[in-house]
């Protein structure tokens, strides 16, 4: 299947980075999200990307003023009808995925195919809710989009191979590495990722060592190019307590129950990078 037109449904963090990437790439982009100023948001981190990928000589103004010309935005769901792919990024909740794609089933044409970027939520429960669960996937991207090349791309128990080798080429078009995961609890990357940093804040948790030196380990004995107490500041300790959640009630196995700590931190509020403490402070 030939994808010229691609929607994103949320223009947040995730979605504006998508949309960059695709819109980079030569695709036509429509983006949307519930109201104006969240949709100026993201056009606005996007010139910012932009500019910056200008600055550093990776692309040139012409390509970057090509590339903002080709997204449009909306606030109705609609005007995405005409699109061959929708990849959807509104936040992770599982009744707001599921409405988002009963409503997008319904007026999409039968041979397009919807994506989620959800992190934690089943791809197959998903693609349950529409009349196309064999034209459904998970396209896990990272943050930031445009810098990071892996995609993660689920397959739930109904991706058709059609779908999944369609997907898998749009990735590579996009300049980013595909990869095949299977659709179980934190797909590959955060059922390896959030146990390991679980295990740091047990170390910290038992007194095993410092935050410091629990950090110094990872990155000068393991070539990690972050702490994982670091990069737990950095993702959020809350969405890091929620993934362990799906972990632990996924698998229904005690070796992924959180750390005590972890839990009382984000009782705290102490959220990391974003409230300005964690394991850490941050001006
Ligand atoms: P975000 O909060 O930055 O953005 C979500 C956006 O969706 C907001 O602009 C909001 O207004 C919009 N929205 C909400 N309901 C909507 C609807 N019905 N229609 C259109 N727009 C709607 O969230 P984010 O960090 O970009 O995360 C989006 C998704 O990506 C989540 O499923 C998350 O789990 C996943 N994800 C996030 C990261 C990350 O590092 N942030 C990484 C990988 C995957």
């Amino acid at each position: 299947m030939n994808i010229t037109k691609v929607g994103i449904v949320g223009a947040g963090t995730m979605g504006n980075g998508i949309a960059q990437v695709f819109a980079t790439s030569g695709y036509d982009v429509k983006i949307r999200d519930v109201g104006d100023a969240p949709l100026e948001r993201g056009i606005s981190a996007i010139q910012k990307s932009l500019s910056k990928f200008v600055e550093k000589g990776k692309i040139s103004e012409d390509d970057s003023k090509a590339s903002i010309a080709r997204i449009e935005t909306t606030t109705n769901l609609r005007d995405l009808a005409d699109c061959d792919l929708v990849v959807e990024a509104i936040f992770e909740n599982f009744e707001a995925k599921a409405s988002a794609f009963k409503e997008l089933d319904e007026l999409l044409r039968s041979e397009a195919i919807l994506a989620s970027n959800t992190s934690s939520i089943d791809i197959t429960r998903l693609a349950a809710v529409t009349r196309r669960p064999d034209r459904f996937c998970g396209m896990h991207f990272f943050n930031p989009v445009p810098l990071m090349s892996l995609v993660e791309i689920i397959r739930g128990l109904t991706t058709s191979d059609e779908t999944y080798a369609t997907i898998k080429a749009t990735a590579e078009k996009l300049g980013k590495t595909p990869v095949e995961v299977r659709d179980y609890p934190g797909f590959v990357s955060n059922r390896v990722l959030m146990p390991m940093i679980n295990e740091a804040i047990f170390a910290l948790f038992e007194g095993v060592a410092s935050k410091e030196d629990i950090d110094t380990v990872m990155k000068l004995g393991m070539n990690h190019p972050m702490g994982p107490l670091t990069l737990a500041d950095f993702i959020g300790l809350d969405v890091c307590l929620d993934i362990l959640y799906v972990l632990y009630d996924g698998f229904k196995d005690p070796k992924y129950r959180p750390c005590p700590l972890l839990v009382k931190m984000v009782q705290a509020g102490r959220l990391g990078r974003k409230s300005g403490e964690g394991f850490y402070k941050y001006a």
